[in-house]
């Protein structure tokens, strides 16, 4: 289990996949840093980072983050980034549909090449702007369970559940 294999030492690796403008960079920058920057700059290849966070027990564990960039032509690299990763975390962007679809394709990439004991978590991002829903949380929870997977909605814009996220892995 995780929690067994973060005790000693508690650092896990974490990689960031999903379509190109989800929001994934802004998830981690909202994770690390604690704001937001709508106009963060478009990932090239994969951004590294590492953020510790501390936790209700006194202990804290250290998460190395792969920010990976979504875009196709460097979608071959990505086996680089998930091969050796404890967690996986497909996030897709509530209001665009077709992202979805994007998600559960680097899910089926997941279960056909990442290492069995993968954790992953399915993750709808922006979700302040549920006006504009095209992805029922309904519809990605059920998904996410078929797949065992954890699920959460995000919003990086907001802080909403970003911590929630990385906690909740946690408790995988
Ligand atoms: P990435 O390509 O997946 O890394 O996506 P980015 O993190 O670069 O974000 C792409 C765009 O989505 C940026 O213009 C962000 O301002 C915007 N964005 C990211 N997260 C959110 C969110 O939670 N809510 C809203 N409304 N916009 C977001
Ligand atoms: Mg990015």
């Amino acid at each position: 289990s995780l929690s067994r294999r973060w005790a000693a030492p508690p650092l896990f690796q974490l990689v960031l996949l999903g379509d190109s403008g989800v929001g994934k960079s802004c998830i981690v920058l909202r994770f690390v840093r604690g704001h937001f920057e709508p106009t963060s700059k478009v990932t090239v290849g994969a951004s590294f980072l590492s953020q510790t966070l501390a936790l209700q027990d006194s202990t804290s564990v250290k998460f190395e983050i792969w920010d990976t960039a979504g875009q196709e032509r460097y979608a071959s690299l990505a086996p680089l980034y998930y091969r050796g990763a404890a967690v996986a975390l497909v996030v897709y962007d509530i209001t665009s549909l077709e992202t979805f679809r994007k998600a559960q394709y680097w899910v089926k990439e997941l279960q056909k090449h990442a290492s069995p004991g993968i954790i992953m978590a399915l993750v709808g991002n922006k979700a302040d702007l549920h006006e504009s829903r095209a992805v029922s949380f309904q519809d990605a929870m059920e998904y996410a369970e078929k797949n065992g997977m954890f699920f959460i909605e995000t919003s990086a814009k907001t802080a909403d559940n970003i911590n929630q996220l990385f906690e909740v892995l946690l408790e995988a």
